[in-house]
């Protein structure tokens, strides 16, 4: 499911310091830049930029 990011989103991202991206996932290889099961590597942190998010339901926090 996408959500739509907006202003609100970014800010209580960065307020509560939102974890979501491959690069905070314990799955995620950063050496590698690779998904460790394989999957296509994202959100990556920049994904806020975007009008639309898409979580990945693999991840795991680090
Ligand atoms: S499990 Fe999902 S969030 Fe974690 S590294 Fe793989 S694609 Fe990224």
């Amino acid at each position: 499911m996408k959500t739509r990011v907006d202003v609100l989103l970014r800010d209580e991202a960065a307020r509560f310091a939102f974890r979501f991206a491959c690069d905070d996932c314990a799955h995620f290889a950063a050496a590698g830049q690779r998904c460790s099961l394989a999957y296509p590597p994202a959100p990556r942190r920049e994904a806020l930029e975007a009008p639309a998010l898409e979580l990945c339901k693999a991840y795991e926090m680090a």
